[in-house]
């Protein structure tokens, strides 16, 4: 009998009443082991008026109150780690350890939450004219909605709702639909920190639900976090029905490997960048532009470093690298890797058909080089998300930020560098959001702001930090005047400026 998954609508769990069954599978079994219904509009109307109700309360509430409800969800996210990342690994399929670097860092917003005292003041200016003061303050949106990936199911959520809710509003997950059941152990958490009911509430459902997501006259902000194409469609059909949007899209990191840099240093940190969560990541780095004469060892140094990756069922003993999300994932990266060879690239590791013992039915791609990749192949020009590495090659600087910078996603890009000179120019040079010298996956700790550049990222607003609690927040400027004892006070609609 396949474990039910449910809906958390005003504090408490509940069917899903829309027609559609889905199935959850795990993807190193490749085995269906549970289902829900997806959640239908009412459902969503329902979620929608408590949140309402509940936001006007929580909106008023004094900040050290709600900073209290943070710091209690803070220590309970970490006493229940183990229990989330078990989640993590049977939905998702990366390995254990990856997931509990995943709750760690999603844990930093909550960090930052807990600081929002500090963090959401206002600004004012004393005497703009005799006796007048202006006062600018930050005050909640409302009832807001995060729509969010499968790759990350605790960390990418949580760079938006400790943040949504410490700045008094309330807010809606829709998770992704291969991985709902760790957002549901969110909501319990929460509820046990002392959150009222209706603040966080977890539908689950796919592009019914977001469409009627957009839609709702209720919900007045929308952060994403997945595609590009459907971040497109996020942003174009949320600004059209009046939302505030953050859209973040997918990517294609690269990183140019100069010649004078530390090889084996190198390699190894590309491994990890190019192979840890099967390369589901959206700061993994799928490519790398190997500059003159890096380019005849490098995927040798890489090699050796990929053969060395335990591969297999993310809660199994020593495990570092788990199967993509599902089998057409796993056949699109395997095509991918088909066509660079008929293209004429060389295949110099080659993780097509890996199965692990004792997971003939997973869904695995074994670690893959690819060197001397032609830059018309769809293996370098798509987003692979897999556990594939692409080398191509340049002769000089100039030409592989030229390569960098002609691809349309901006992310993350790195350089690996002992030139100092050379680390500050591709930092200027380079057009991507996040940008690492000799550090692979450039991810910004969650008291600065997350976002990529060009098709990375549409609107303006990066993710999490000090762009997170203004996306969270509106801004209204209060202008003042009072009566005093110095004189009586003349009532006006207007103030003279005398200077
Ligand atoms: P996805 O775009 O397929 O799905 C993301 C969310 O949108 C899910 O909740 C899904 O149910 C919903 N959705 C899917 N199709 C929709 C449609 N047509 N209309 C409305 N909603 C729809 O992404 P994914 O496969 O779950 O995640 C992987 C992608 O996310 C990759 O491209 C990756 O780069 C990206 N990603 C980006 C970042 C970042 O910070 N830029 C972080 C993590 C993941």
């Amino acid at each position: 009998m396949a474990e039910k998954v449910l809906h958390w609508i005003d504090g408490e769990l509940c069917d899903g009443s829309g027609s559609q069954i889905v199935a959850v599978e795990n993807p190193a079994t490749g085995k269906e082991f549970a289902q829900f219904n997806v959640a239908s509009d009412s459902d969503l109307d329902r979620a929608v008026a408590s949140a309402q109700k509940a936001q006007k309360k929580w909106g008023a509430l004094s900040i050290a109150k709600r900073v209290d409800v943070m710091y209690k969800m803070r220590q309970l996210v970490l006493d229940n780690q183990d229990k989330l990342a078990k989640l993590i690994v049977e939905d998702h399929g990366k390995d254990y350890s990856d997931a509990i670097g995943e709750i760690q860092r999603g844990r930093e917003t909550l960090d930052f939450a807990c600081g929002i005292n500090a963090n959401m003041k206002g600004e004012s200016s004393t005497n703009i004219a005799t006796g007048v003061d202006i006062n600018v303050i930050r005050q909640p949106l409302g009832v807001v909605a995060g729509i969010c990936p499968f790759n990350f199911p605790v960390m990418v959520p949580m760079w938006m709702h400790p943040l949504a809710l410490a700045t008094g509003n309330a807010f809606i997950l829709k998770p992704a639909m291969q991985v709902p059941r760790v957002s549901l152990l969110i909501a319990e958490l929460y509820q046990k920190a002392g959150l009222p009911d209706g603040l966080f509430q977890v539908l689950i459902g796919d592009k019914e639900l977001v469409t009627s997501i957009l839609e709702h006259d209720g919900i007045s902000a929308v952060s994403f976090v997945g595609s590009t194409p459907v971040a497109r469609i996020i942003q174009e059909t949320g600004v059209k029905h009046g939302k505030r949007v953050q859209a973040l899209g997918g990517a294609n990191n690269h990183a140019i490997v100069m010649p004078d840099c530390d090889l084996e240093f190198a390699a190894k940190h590309i491994s990890a960048a190019a192979f840890g969560a099967a390369g589901e990541r959206c700061m993994a780095l799928p490519t790398v532009v190997a500059v003159g004469s890096a380019g005849d060892k490098l995927a040798d140094y890489v090699k050796k470093h990929a053969d060395a990756i335990t591969i297999g069922f993310g809660l199994d003993e020593g495990v570092e690298m788990g199967p993509v999300i599902s089998k057409a994932a796993e056949e699109r990266i395997v095509g991918l890797i088909d066509d660079a060879e008929k293209r004429g690239a060389t295949i110099v590791r080659d993780g097509r058909g890996f199965r692990p013992e004792g997971y003939p039915d997973g869904h695995f791609v074994g670690p893959t080089i690819i060197d001397d990749c032609p830059l018309d192949a769809p293996v370098y020009t798509n987003e692979i998300f897999g556990p594939v590495l692409v080398i191509v090659r340049a002769k000089t600087y100039e030409e592989a930020i030229k390569i960098v910078n002609a691809q349309p996603f901006g992310n993350g890009s790195a350089i690996f560098t002992n030139d100092g000179g050379v680390g500050r120019r591709f930092a200027l040079d380079v057009e991507a959001g996040m940008v690492g010298i000799n550090v692979p996956i450039p991810t910004p700790v969650a008291y600065y702001s997350f976002g990529g550049w060009k098709n990375s990222l549409l609107g303006d607003t990066h993710i999490h930090g000090p762009e997170g609690v203004r996306f969270y927040t509106r801004a209204k400027a209060i202008t003042s005047r009072w009566p005093t004892d110095s004189g009586p006070y003349e009532a006006t609609m207007s103030f003279k400026r005398e200077d």
